[in-house]
């Protein structure tokens, strides 16, 4: 229960998580809570549970952790029941009616619309005007009118008609009766369908069966704000509120949504991180949709992982889990492998759409003009004459990478990173991608005033060659400087469905889950910019958004075609990912990491630090490497400096902790973090802790 504190000359919000009979702080130094907000506990026992175990196994302070779970109306001190005024007459007020009491005509007025209502609320009153809120506080002076308060119906969600439902094809229907047959008992699942697979049906399908068995349904998402359509389908499908809970909300849309889904009167709740933690009267299924989503792990604070933790919870709650991908992570493969999940697998697409055919350009050989290649730019004009429109998916925004200077080799440095400045043609600005630095474009190389040139491209730059190549032909573009918020994705995406777009081109934004039944060619401009990263998921990544994007094409009735350009068309992960598809990728790429000693097949975690001296971060991972005991079962390796050591104007630098298993790993960082914590160097960095770190460079 929540509690108001003092705490310096504030009054704070804080949470009672236990209660003790004596302290070892002294008594002197105690000072008593002002108030005690709850009348019964804001998380029960299975969520605050949950949240005890994430603080404990990511080694993250309790009360944080706990703050992660509340929405942020309840820290501010709300009300954890949404409460409303009513009005009514009290035992005295009713005897004074029935004894020929005299009452002003007011008065009388109101006291007959109590008897013949029963109560009246804020609308009522609202609605007497001045004169009759004085009636009002008239009678509740005598004591024959009483308020009261009545937990509110929360705000009122406008459940949809219920659409179509699509008959199951027969691996749908394998799937959607081997997941309702697990009802009531922990049983995780990966659900492996590739694109246009229909897997949402198979989400629809089985929560249909938990809701009509009066149970809940949580679902994960990756991104609510950028995905208006999956959350159409389900309101297409329910006539039942739906509970949505992402970022973009308002704190009392938060709350409110919250209260929904605790007090259980929301059957189905869809959200992003975050929703892992919200308390759910009668859950009777999870669902993580696209389970290999980075977004699922928290990247700073407290880095838990929404994924995992769900795990948890449904193991705790004896509820069957979901874990739904296209592309599903190598973590989550290997555990279907082993059996410790059921795998269940949707091979080939729903409806009428066929399986894309991918072609690999050789830039090598082929001629490129604005960054596509001739034998791409012939396919484009193929396909937009035969009515469809085409994607291009580039990785990169802005106008160019770099802004390069041929007469000294000057390339627009950031100053506070190690790295080079994007260049931003339609803001004729230079920002920095890592710390978000801007300056003007220079007109001039500020070192020999030779002319400056920008190298590479971005995808406002090939929105631009895009418009040269194809003139007249409309074009939109979607990525993070054209879309700031939920309306423009929709009308940037009403452009595409109504037809007026002809042409898509964008980052990341455009692999995630949308459905563009027209788009019949996917381009690939640089496939090996992830082909060389430093990360050891580097590859699973690329292969991830390949297959991601190139599962826009040809979801429709037309048939859909892939070109990827790449200038090494015969590194073997991408020959792999093409010829037998992200399942013979993810085999070779689960060998490599067996035999790297990688996850899964070992344990992760990174102590990271840094600075704005260079030295500091280093010199205190090596004060940690010390403490740490010698000849256990954890490898210490490091520490080093980050890949870009210097961000921000801090310098940073790692040690990697690695085990091959959990638990021993675990006890490790419980007995060993107090020691680093209370190390003197520590006072001069920044430093966390990242249990399965998603990255490592
Ligand atoms: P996924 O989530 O696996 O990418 P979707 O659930 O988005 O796939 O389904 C892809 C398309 O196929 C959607 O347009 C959907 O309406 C359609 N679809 C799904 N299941 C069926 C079915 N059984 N019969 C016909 N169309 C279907
Ligand atoms: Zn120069
Ligand atoms: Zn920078």
């Amino acid at each position: 229960m929540r509690v108001e504190v003092p705490f310096g000359r504030r009054q704070l919000v804080g949470l009672v998580l236990e209660v003790v009979e004596r302290s070892d702080v002294p008594d002197s130094r105690l000072r008593s809570a002002t108030a005690l907000l709850d009348t019964e506990p804001v998380l029960d026992p299975v969520t605050l549970g949950l949240v005890r175990f994430a603080a404990d196994y990511y080694h993250h302070p309790i009360g944080e952790a706990c703050s992660a779970a509340l929405p942020s109306g309840l820290r501010l001190g709300r009300p954890l029941n949404a409460m409303e005024p009513r009005w009514r007459l009290s035992p005295q007020g009713l005897e004074a009616i029935s004894g020929r009491t005299r009452f002003g005509h007011r008065q009388r007025a109101l006291v007959e619309r109590l008897s013949t209502r029963g109560e009246l609320d804020l609308t009522d009153i609202e609605a007497l005007g001045e004169g009759g809120r004085a009636a009002l506080r008239g009678l509740i002076a005598k004591g024959w009118i009483e308020a009261y308060e009545v937990e509110s119906a929360g705000q009122a969600l406008s459940p949809g008609a219920i659409g179509e439902r699509p008959e199951p094809t027969a691996a749908q229907a394998e799937a959607i009766e081997t997941i309702n047959a697990a009802f009531g008992h922990f049983s995780p699942f990966l659900l492996q369908g590739v694109t246009g697979s229909g897997k949402t049906e198979v989400y629809l399908r089985t929560i249909e069966t938990v809701v009509a068995a009066g149970k809940q349904a949580l679902v994960l998402v990756p991104e609510i704000a950028l995905t208006p359509q999956a959350v159409a389908r389900f309101r297409a499908r329910f006539d039942t509120p739906i509970a949505i809970l992402h970022s973009g909300l308002t704190d009392t849309d938060r709350l409110a949504m919250w209260r929904l889904a605790r007090t259980g009167r929301a059957p189905i709740v869809i959200g992003t991180r975050s929703a892992v933690f919200v308390p759910l009267a009668r859950l009777g299924i999870l669902i993580i949709d696209e389970e290999h989503d980075p977004s699922y792990k928290q990247q700073e604070g407290f880095r838990y992982s929404a994924r995992d933790l769900a795990l948890l919870r449904a193991q705790r709650e004896k509820v069957p889990i979901v874990l739904g991908s296209a592309t599903p992570s190598l973590e989550t493969l290997q555990h279907a492998q082993t059996g410790l999940y059921r795998l269940l697998t949707m091979p080939e697409r729903a409806g009428a759409a066929g399986v894309p055919r991918t072609t690999v350009v050789d830039l090598r050989i082929h001629e490129e003009r604005h960054g596509i290649a001739t034998p791409t730019v012939m396919a484009i004009e193929r396909h937009l004459a035969s009515g469809g429109q085409a994607l291009i998916y580039l990785n990169r925004r802005g106008y160019a990478p770099t802004l390069f200077c041929p007469g000294c080799s000057w390339s627009a440095p950031c100053e506070s990173c190690d790295a080079r400045m994007t260049v931003h043609m339609r803001r004729q600005l230079l920002i920095c991608h890592h710390c978000g630095a801007q300056a003007a474009v220079p007109f001039a190389c500020p070192r020999c005033s030779n002319e400056l040139r920008p190298v590479g491209q971005g995808t406002e730059r090939i929105e631009d060659g895009l418009d040269e190549l194809f003139p007249g032909i409309p074009v939109v573009r979607i990525d993070r400087d054209t879309i700031q918020g939920r309306g423009e994705i929709e009308e940037a995406l009403d452009r595409v469905h109504s037809g007026e777009a002809r042409i898509l081109v964008g980052t990341q934004m455009l692999t995630k889950g949308h459905d563009f039944p027209d788009v019949s060619l996917v381009v690939v401009l640089n496939a090996d910019q992830g082909l060389f990263g430093t990360d050891f998921r580097a590859s699973e990544r690329l292969a991830q958004s390949i297959v991601q994007v190139s599962g826009r094409a040809g979801r429709g009735s037309r048939p859909g075609e892939v070109y990827i350009q790449s200038a090494c068309p015969e590194h073997p992960l991408l020959q792999r990912l093409v010829t037998e598809g992200y399942v013979g990728f993810a085999q070779s790429a689960l060998e490599e990491r067996l035999a790297a000693g990688w996850p899964p097949y070992a344990r992760l975690a990174v102590l990271r630090a840094d600075s704005p001296e260079r030295a500091d971060a280093m010199t205190f991972l090596q004060a940690a490497l010390r403490t740490a005991p010698v000849g256990g079962p954890i490898r210490l390796l490091g520490p080093v400096s980050s890949v870009m050591e210097r961000r921000a104007g801090r310098y940073r630098a790692q040690l990697l902790l690695e085990s091959s298993q959990r638990a021993p790993l675990h006890h490790f960082l419980s007995a060993w973090l107090p020691t680093v914590e209370a190390l003197p160097e520590a006072r001069r960095v920044r430093w966390s802790i990242d249990v399965d770190p998603l990255e490592v460079t």
